[in-house]
């Protein structure tokens, strides 16, 4: 959209504020509203200026000063507000002009140009699908502030969470029973339909919604995939219409990777696939689940880099209680065609040439999904490249389930990291395929990994409930 198609969208549609948004290294979405008149031709030539010492992550106080630079095709209509309210996704720039190199949306942009410089093709798509679950106030108080801290045991949450239904059993899904149940068992059809609704209307085109596996509440919506930055766009759009739709309802949505002890958690499975122009570059019809030589290439990158990549798609310390076995998250750097154990499947049902795609099924939403996708393109980029093998270094394929291997083949499987300061570790030992092209630079991913180690100190230092069942008696 040109600046002048949205100076006309803005009277068109009698706009009373523009927010202008900024992601953070985190993911979050920050803002600063402006009335409409105040906004003209020029707004999109200075920017709107912020201060970036008060963002974690990003500048120290001696440089502060920070300019949001409107990206004019991400504008939509704030679905939440009383006043008529247009949403403009920014990039980041310094006061000299520049843009700034810890913007998330500036990683990724620099990821999509790179991959035009290797030659291997033109655009890479994403689709994630991102679960969340949806509480009851009541019910989350409840939960953070007792019941699943204590639970130590499958059965014991169970009960826990049947318990918290109330009296009355009937209807209520128990430990991992709500897969597509219809309703009165899955209570939640109206919420999910009504964020779908403010999706589409906020241009998300949504392929569909359903109850997913965890207790009552876990809910996942899929929308179409897109290029790179574009989806990490729509993933920010689908959070905060998630999160506000279920604001309305009095629940509250989260996307926090394990809420619940003993049940499935929350993760973010991410799509994606490489073209040449219209040409998939991904499809081979007849070799193994139908994949080219190419796409093997970039299944061996990610796998052979998944355990400092997993520090940027899995950046929560609580993204490491949901990579355990049990609960259909990966802990497996095994790809597969259908196993829903391995790190990586390839979806093989109902395939065409332009839909064949590889599953990454290690993320979660504590992701930002600009530095998650870039990471992965340019840890699939590399292993094209370097024409990494995937089943050379045995990482599979395995099409039976892992979980049910022998112990002597178990030992040949490796693992993802088991907390987020491993990953770190990782990450710190593994970042040249991050930083070719100077996509991701060395500054930026010394202050990430200062940042998140800071983030697993503070929950390592602090007394953990369970320890007071494991230690107080003593
Ligand atoms: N919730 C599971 C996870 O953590 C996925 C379940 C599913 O989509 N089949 O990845
Ligand atoms: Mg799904
Ligand atoms: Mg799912
Ligand atoms: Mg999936």
């Amino acid at each position: 959209m040109s600046v002048q198609q949205v100076l006309d969208l803005i009277k068109e549609k009698n706009i009373e504020f523009v927010d202008f948004r900024f992601i953070d290294l985190a993911g979050r979405a920050h803002h600063i509203t402006l009335p409409a008149p105040e906004v003209d031709a020029e707004t999109f030539v200075n920017g709107v200026a912020f201060d970036g010492s008060s963002i974690t992550g990003f500048r120290g106080i001696e440089e502060s000063d920070m300019v949001m630079m409107p990206d004019t095709d991400s504008v939509y209509v704030d679905p939440f507000t009383a006043h008529a309210t247009l949403i403009v996704i920014c990039n980041i720039h310094t006061p000299d002009g520049a843009r700034y190199e810890r913007d998330p949306r500036s990683i990724a942009h620099k990821a999509e140009e790179y991959l035009q410089t290797t030659g291997v093709g033109t655009t890479a798509f994403f689709a994630p699908e991102s679960e969340f679950f949806i509480f009851d106030d009541v019910r989350y108080e409840s939960t953070m502030n007792s019941s699943s801290f204590f639970v130590d045991s499958e059965e014991a949450a169970w009960n826990t969470n049947r318990k918290e239904e109330g009296g009355n059993l009937g209807f209520k899904i128990g430990v991992k029973g709500g897969y597509v149940p219809v309703a009165p068992v899955d209570s939640q059809q109206d919420i999910r339909s009504e964020m779908v609704r403010l999706m589409q209307e906020a241009g998300l085109r949504v392929e569909r919604h359903h109850h997913e596996v965890a207790t009552a509440g876990q809910a996942e919506i899929n929308f179409r995939f897109d290029t790179l930055t574009t989806t990490a766009d729509n993933l920010m759009k689908y959070k905060y219409i998630v999160h506000n739709v279920a604001r309305q309802y009095g629940k509250v949505a989260t996307f926090m990777p394990k809420p619940l002890f003993g049940d499935n958690g929350s993760g973010m499975h991410v799509h994606s696939s490489i073209f040449n122009g219209s040409e998939p570059l991904f499809y081979e019809k007849g070799a193994y689940a139908n994949l080219s030589e190419l796409a093997l290439h970039y299944i061996g990158g990610i796998l052979h880099h998944a355990p400092a990549l997993i520090a940027i798609t899995n950046p929560s310390t609580n993204s490491f209680k949901r990579l355990v076995p049990g609960y259909e998250a990966p802990v497996n750097l095994v790809y597969s065609k259908g196993n829903r154990s391995a790190a990586v499947r390839i979806p093989v049902a109902a395939v065409t040439p332009k839909g064949c795609r590889i599953e990454f099924r290690t993320p979660d939403s504590t992701a930002n999904p600009y530095l998650a996708f870039a990471a992965m393109l340019m840890a699939g980029l590399d292993g094209i490249k370097r024409k990494i093998d995937p089943s050379a270094l045995g990482y599979g394929p395995f099409d039976t389930n892992i979980y049910e291997l022998s112990d002597e083949q178990k030992k040949e499987i490796r693992s993802v990291p088991g907390t987020l300061d491993e990953a770190l570790d990782a990450l710190e030992a593994d970042s040249e395929f991050l930083t070719e092209g100077g996509v991701f630079t060395k500054e930026f991913i010394e202050n990430y990994v200062n940042v998140k180690r800071a983030e697993a100190k503070a929950v390592a230092i602090r007394i953990h409930p369970h320890e007071y069942g494991l230690y107080f008696d003593c």
